[in-house]
């Protein structure tokens, strides 16, 4: 295997060469702008867009790589649109054609799939489809199995090229073709085929996460003969990343102040998770005399658009917003976007936050990281098949002490990443990284026991009525048989999501006619506590575990069990680490 950890590959083109093709005098410059804006409702180009669209246009293959949530598909979808025929897009699963199929219907733009699920009347009208010179289609999303196994397609498709209406070649999330990448699919091995068979038609390899090794090795297997590599920068250096616990009762009054006083006249967002959130913290700010406004998805358009408005021309200092707050959003000069929720995955976090200091310059993005509300976004995720998962990487992301924001996004999106780059940019790195590590096995021992003596008599505990019955503050029934904790709120708290993520606990979820209930169950790991030998370390921040240290070694009756470990950033100097991607927590 390569060494990963080298960059990827220079552009075989200058950067002369590349200077070219990021203008606009090509002769489909004029109906690619318009699409843009027409079709896909888009004002500007995000950075490489352009770039690749007209590399693409003018027929070179390519190699794009961009963090995700960045647009890569924009750079071949438009292509499709602005060329004769029709573009063939491999993509790996079929969920993600369903959505890009979905988000393509609603804005017009006729494409169609061919997999698995497809019916035969479906399979039979596409196929048609191919060798229609009106091209009823302009895209044709297939995943790599049909290409491998379908000799019907592969005959279609070889008769479109012959017809010129094979127009140009999408291989999403390329990366799968190799071996030494992380998601590795045997059929995109033979995905060599379509260059050898239509060496005319361009090709576009899309992925978020590739080394150079990984995509000289796309490169050999997909018959490729000089792609040109283009790759978005994924660090922005400019952004200062902060994590504070949240303490519901004056979340706001700290948002407020840091709006008033260090982002004084300046433009920022804050996000949250609901419409109602929206509302109420809009009118909880405007109380605290800020200029703020809501914006969710179930506003009428108009207000929308008025409210985006005032805030592009600073008449609003504030929008306070849900997700829905983002498509077709590009002002510059964001100096601060504040989470008053955490977000529902890293992706999400990175993309909403990366709102922040489009213009380069500094800007913070802070996330109030709150107990409850990971239980909230945990039943609103509870459909998504990787919803749990996603925001397990979340928390850990917010709960973590010790590791630099930055490395810790790297590492999750697979980056090559240098420690030294985060330029004391993140409150780990800028704070010293002080933090200590506690033995925390009997406080394991304690809550655990309080979730499994309610199972045993079929009673159901939030992790809210854990957290009470662990402090002593539950039904006095129960007060009896627990061993209360001295601990604080805020540490309890923490022990239990740590238990969580690391699977000594685990959700239930529970459905009725309106809501979806989160209960603690035992997870996988909790029978390990059983054993007298098991034992669970965590680290704690600090300035949240002074007080703690004093208890927890009290009450272990013994020598002290924490340690106080720190690291100075300056320890970092010179240290390269390869990120892997977090697929699995610890
Ligand atoms: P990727 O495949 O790189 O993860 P997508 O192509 O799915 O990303 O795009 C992510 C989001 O970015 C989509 O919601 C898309 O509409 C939006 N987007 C793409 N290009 C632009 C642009 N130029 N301006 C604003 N939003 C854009
Ligand atoms: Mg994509
Ligand atoms: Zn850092």
């Amino acid at each position: 295997q390569p060494s990963g950890s080298s960059k990827p590959p220079k552009p075989s083109f200058s950067k002369q060469d590349l200077k070219h093709y990021e203008e606009s005098g090509f002769s489909w410059s004029e109906e690619v702008q318009a699409k843009l804006a027409s079709v896909f409702q888009l004002t500007k180009f995000r950075p490489l867009q352009r770039t690749a669209i007209n590399l693409s246009m003018s027929g070179k293959d390519l190699f794009l790589v961009m963090p995700t949530g960045r647009g890569k598909s924009l750079c071949y979808q438009l292509p499709a649109l602005c060329s004769k025929g029709y573009t063939l897009v491999i993509a790996p699963l079929v969920s993600l054609m369903e959505d890009q199929l979905m988000y393509l219907k609603s804005v017009n733009v006729p494409a169609v799939t061919l997999n698995s699920s497809s019916t035969k009347e479906d399979s039979k009208r596409v196929l048609a489809g191919m060798i229609d010179k009106n091209s009823p289609f302009k895209l044709l999303y297939v995943t790599p199995e049909k290409i491998a196994k379908s000799k019907l397609l592969m005959s279609k498709l070889e008769k479109a090229y012959n017809m010129s209406l094979l127009a140009r070649i999408a291989v999403d999330e390329v990366h799968c073709c190799s071996q030494w990448g992380h998601d590795f699919r045997p059929d995109y091995k033979l995905l060599g085929i379509l260059k050898r068979q239509f060496p005319k038609v361009p090709l576009v390899g899309l992925t978020a996460t590739a080394t150079s090794s990984v995509l000289k090795d796309c490169q050999k297997i997909l018959c490729v003969q000089e792609p040109i590599t283009l790759t978005a920068p994924f660090n922005r250096p400019n952004l200062y990343y902060e994590v504070r616990f949240k303490d519901s009762d004056d979340c706001t009054d700290q948002i407020a102040q840091l709006i008033r006083e260090r982002y004084k006249n300046q433009s920022g967002i804050v996000y949250v998770f609901s419409q109602k959130d929206a509302e109420a913290v809009a009118t909880d700010l405007q109380k605290r005399n800020i200029l703020a406004q809501p914006y969710h998805a179930n506003m009428e358009p108009s207000d929308k658009s008025l409210v985006h408005q005032r805030w592009s021309s600073k008449k609003i200092q504030v929008v306070v917003a849900t997700v829905a707050f983002g498509m077709g959003i590009d002002k510059a000069d964001v100096r601060f976007v504040i989470h008053h929720t955490i977000s529902k995955s890293i992706e999400n976090y990175y993309q909403e936050s990366g709102r922040a200091g489009r213009d380069d310059g500094s800007a913070d993005c802070i996330v109030f990281f709150g107990f409850a509300d990971i239980f909230r976004i945990s039943s609103m995720v509870v459909m998504e098949n990787t919803g749990q998962q996603k925001l397990q990487n979340m928390v850990a992301y917010c709960q973590n002490v010790d590791r630099c924001r930055r490395a810790m996004m790297a590492v999750h999106f697979d980056e090559v990443w240098d420690d030294d780059e985060c330029n004391q940019m993140c409150d780990v790195c800028r704070h010293g990284n002080e933090y200590i590590t506690m033995d925390i096995t009997k406080q394991a021992r304690d809550v655990v026991t309080i979730v499994e003596m309610a199972s045993s008599v079929d009673e159901k505990l939030t992790p809210l009525k854990v957290c009470d019955a662990w402090l002593g503050k539950g039904p006095a029934k129960h007060r009896k048989t627990i061993k209360v904790t001295s601990l604080s709120r805020l540490e309890v708290e923490s022990i239990i999501i740590h238990l969580l993520l690391h699977g000594y606990f685990s959700e239930d979820f529970s459905f009725t006619p309106y809501t979806t209930h989160f209960y603690l169950k035992l997870g996988r790991k909790a029978a390990l506590l059983k054993n007298e030998n098991h034992s669970i370390t965590m680290k704690m921040r600090r300035m949240m575990s002074q007080a703690t240290v004093k208890k927890v070694s009290e009450s272990a009756g013994e020598k002290s069990s924490a340690k106080v470990e720190g690291k100075r950033p300056a320890d970092s100097d010179g240290k390269k680490s390869v990120a892997k991607k977090v697929k699995t927590l610890p």
